[in-house]
């Protein structure tokens, strides 16, 4: 079955085409968190960023950039946010892989919030664990 992106992608349902090339689409988000918010998504789905090819992820960036700079001279931004969720845990909807350009006009217009975490912080375990499956 297809994505939803993928039917935006094969013009079976409409959509706010910012930008597209061989490799990626960029269309305005339907929900507009703020506005001028804008997806890069992959032309071929793949799930999320996880199990994106490096040579499409990075140019899902490369895109993200041109998008946030015709963003910040059409609409005055004051800053951004690029954002990609993975897995239901961290609010993604879509399984097909996607990051957000919101243009961020007030501190107040996006709520994600970094709470400090008071327990579990054993860096030396932490760094033990993550770099022996790193490389
Ligand atoms: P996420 O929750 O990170 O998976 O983001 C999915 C995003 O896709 C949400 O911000 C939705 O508003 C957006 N979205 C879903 N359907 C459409 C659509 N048909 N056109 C544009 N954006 C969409």
């Amino acid at each position: 079955m297809k994505t939803i992106f993928e039917k935006i992608r094969d013009k079976e349902i409409p959509s706010y085409m910012v930008y597209e090339d061989e490799l990626v689409m960029a269309f305005l988000d339907i929900s507009q968190a703020t506005k001028g918010h804008t997806l890069v998504v992959s032309k071929e789905a793949f799930a999320d960023v996880l199990e994106t090819p490096d040579e499409v992820l990075s140019h899902m960036f490369v895109v993200a950039k041109k998008i946030a700079k015709a963003l910040k001279q059409s609409l005055s931004p004051k800053g951004f946010n690029f954002l990609s969720n993975v897995g239901e845990v961290s609010g993604q909807t879509v399984f097909h892989v996607h990051l957000h350009v919101l243009p961020r006009y007030d501190s107040n217009d996006v709520t994600l919030a970094f709470l400090p975490n008071t327990q579990d912080k054993n860096f030396e375990s932490l760094l033990t664990r993550i770099q022996a499956v790193l490389f």
